[in-house]
């Protein structure tokens, strides 16, 4: 048996179908592997072991017996812990949920099953998804597999560092404000999050419902290719999925694509911005030009309120969807009370961490009466400029590059007492999930400092098949995919 994580999806799958290695080979490689790196990068929550190793048996035994196996069949998938498994314990890295195990599955993870996917392990994330550096988990830190010194990102913080570090192959997470795209850059991976209505939230503990989208995590944008394709398609169990094919994004990735038009917008190139960053993503618009494809200059002229309207919309949505926290439906339940309203306030205050508090308290005072006018709807009205500015701006190119962070990762520690800071390093992520628009975050180069600098692409709804090949068109030229972390590690044998 050869195998790693590290190998791209069709090559995985074509060692599972010719049976040079067993999903089982594969799932015990990835096993080994965290149980030798994870100590020190805490990308997991909870490793499902035994219920993975079955799995994989079972695929195997299916495989012999000629069965049709689905499209992932025998390859490892890791969760973000926000996604509910029927009898698999979902955290949220909460203490709010620490016991909650959820008595259904969400749609993806029914997806991914019907795909024979194994689902290997849950992944950390900022409480509720609520930060960019996984350091807003109840229960640990996650550290990047570049730099065991800087946050890996966040909120999916431990998804894009278990791809990272080759403890998965693949990986799922959740995006509303840019928690797949900002640690994949952090971790040098691929990262995408899907136009809203394209990926089912039935089962994603809700954070902000009109900005949460599930998506892909892979090595390069043909794992992601693959897994977006299993996870898409119409739902009806959220009224918000949209009924529309779904194109096989996995087999169109290499077609030439001509005459492509590429978007530079000024005011992602802005104060703040790190010059390595700048000129990482400026090399690799030139190599778009090299291919052929041409460039032009278009305008997004209310990117600068984005970061303001989502620390409206988002914490407001939040408040709603969290107050179902309250001891009696859900969650942590204090034990110490005098009455009904001192127990919801002290099963909620003892649960929650201080990000989540700040942002209830945010999005409360911002729905209130007398304020709402003036923030809540105030900011809708500017959400729907900023989908009017992209709207314009896909009539002239189809993808706009830009950096997906301001900076390479920060250090754990750097940024976690201002908020403020923090919340700024989502400034070129936020826009997709405002508008609604796809967007993708790839490796375009590494800072001084050997740490990964990522691309951002974004394109207009439901062209997710145009924004891969482009994406892939890249990879193809640049390789940045195929650099690895040497990722500090214990002999386990
Ligand atoms: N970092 C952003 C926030 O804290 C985005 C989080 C996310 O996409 N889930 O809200």
């Amino acid at each position: 048996m050869t195998t790693t994580a590290f190998l791209n999806t069709p090559e995985l799958l074509d060692q599972l179908q010719s049976g040079e290695v067993t999903s089982t080979d594969l799932v015990t490689t990835c096993l080994d592997r965290i149980a030798k790196v994870d100590d020190h990068i805490g990308a997991f929550l909870n490793v499902d072991r035994d219920a993975a190793l079955q799995q994989a048996v079972n695929i195997d035994e299916r495989r012999q017996a000629g069965e049709t196996l689905g499209p992932l069949a025998g390859v490892p998938v890791a969760v973000k812990d926000n996604i509910c498994a029927n009898g698999t314990r979902t955290t949220c890295a909460s203490r709010m949920l620490e016991e909650f195990v959820p008595p259904y599955d969400a749609h993806v993870i029914q997806l991914l099953r019907q795909a024979d996917a194994v689902l290997i392990g849950r992944t950390n994330l900022d409480e509720f998804a609520m930060g960019s550096s996984c350091e807003n988990s109840a229960f640990q830190s996650t550290r990047n597999p570049w730099d065991t010194e800087r946050t890996p990102g966040g909120s999916s913080g431990g998804s894009a560092a278990a791809v990272a570090a080759g403890m998965t192959p693949l990986s799922i997470g959740s995006d509303t404000g840019g928690s797949i795209r900002q640690p994949a850059a952090f971790c040098g991976v691929v990262g995408m999050k899907p136009t809203y209505g394209r990926v089912s939230r039935y089962g994603l503990v809700a954070f902000a419902s009109s900005l949460d989208q599930i998506g892909p995590f892979a090595n390069d944008v043909t794992g992601a290719a693959f897994l977006l394709e299993a996870l898409s398609g119409h739902d009806q169990r959220d009224s918000t999925s949209i009924d529309c094919p779904v194109p096989a994004y996995s087999q169109t990735l290499d077609q030439p694509l001509g005459g492509l038009r590429i978007g530079i917008a000024k005011e992602h190139f802005i104060e703040g911005l790190d010059a390595e960053v700048e000129q990482a993503v400026h090399a690799a618009v030139d190599v778009y030009r090299s291919l052929g494809a041409e460039v032009k200059q278009v305008t997004l002229p209310h990117s600068q309120y984005c970061v303001a309207v989502y620390y409206i919309v988002a914490p407001s949505e939040a408040s709603s969807n969290l107050a179902r926290y309250d001891g009696v439906h859900y969650g942590h339940r204090a034990t110490d009370f005098e009455n009904m309203v001192d127990m919801y306030s002290a099963s909620r205050g003892e649960a929650f961490g201080d990000e989540v508090k700040r942002r209830i308290m945010l999005g409360t005072y911002a729905l209130s009466a007398g304020y709402y006018d003036a923030y809540y709807l105030k900011a809708l009205k500017v959400r729907r400029l900023i989908r009017q500015d992209f709207d314009r701006a896909f009539e002239d190119v189809d993808v706009i590059a830009s950096p997906v962070t301001p900076t390479p990762a920060f250090k754990i520690g750097e940024l976690i007492d201002d908020p403020l800071a923090m919340y700024l390093t989502d400034m070129y992520t936020i826009s997709a999930n405002l508008a609604g628009t796809p967007g993708i975050s790839l490796p375009c180069g590494f800072s001084s400092d050997g740490l990964p600098i990522g691309l951002q692409l974004q394109a207009a709804p439901f062209e997710e098949e145009r924004l891969l090949r482009a994406a892939r068109m890249y990879e193809r030229e640049a390789e940045w995919h195929t650099q690895r972390p040497s990722v500090p590690s214990h002999s386990t044998s």
